[in-house]
């Protein structure tokens, strides 16, 4: 990939004439992640630096740096994508009393990655110092320790056996 400083941080094709962006190299497989879901529009893995068990990332496949470069058919693809993926965490007793879905527009909003993800986290009720603690130091720019990468993967493959038990399209199956 050739490192970019031009204007287009846009929406485009995943690792083109822009600065890299870590979510590209991980839907290009040139950075791990524990990959729940992927198919043609967007795609799920478990979010490195988790606000709770669980707290996965839907990102469209083609780069997309604000809400407004998604295609309206991408960003409705991207929140039914979620709200399937809660649905299945629900079912494994990961979200037991509730979830939240999180979506950082701009660098303001403290939007880390210029790839526009919509967070999925599991509730419980009494977390909340817990889970906004978690997004208060990463707006203060500290994301603590990273979640080990066996237990990612363990819990990733724990999530796909529960997809098939909510309501998904064909081509959304990993
Ligand atoms: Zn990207």
């Amino acid at each position: 990939m050739t490192p970019s400083t031009g204007p287009s941080a846009g929406a485009g094709v995943p690792g083109e004439g822009r600065p890299r962006c870590v979510f590209c190299e991980i839907l290009a497989g040139r950075a791990p992640a524990s990959f729940v879901l992927r198919d043609e529009e967007c795609s799920a893995f478990l979010d490195l630096h988790p606000a709770a068990p669980g707290h996965l990332l839907v990102v469209p496949n083609v780069h997309a740096a604000r809400l407004s470069d998604l295609s309206p058919g991408a960003a409705a693809r991207a929140l039914e994508v979620a709200a399937a993926l809660l649905a299945a965490e629900r079912a494994l007793g990961l979200a037991a009393a509730a979830g939240l879905l999180l979506l950082h527009d701009g660098t303001a909003a403290h939007q880390h990655v210029p790839h526009v993800p919509v967070h999925v986290v599991p509730r419980h009720r009494g977390d909340s110092l817990r889970v906004i603690g978690t997004f208060a130091t990463r707006a203060a720019g500290l994301s603590g320790r990273p979640g080990r990468r066996e237990e990612l993967d363990a819990l990733a493959a724990r999530i796909r056996t529960s997809i098939p038990a909510v309501r998904v399209e064909p081509g959304l199956r990993s």
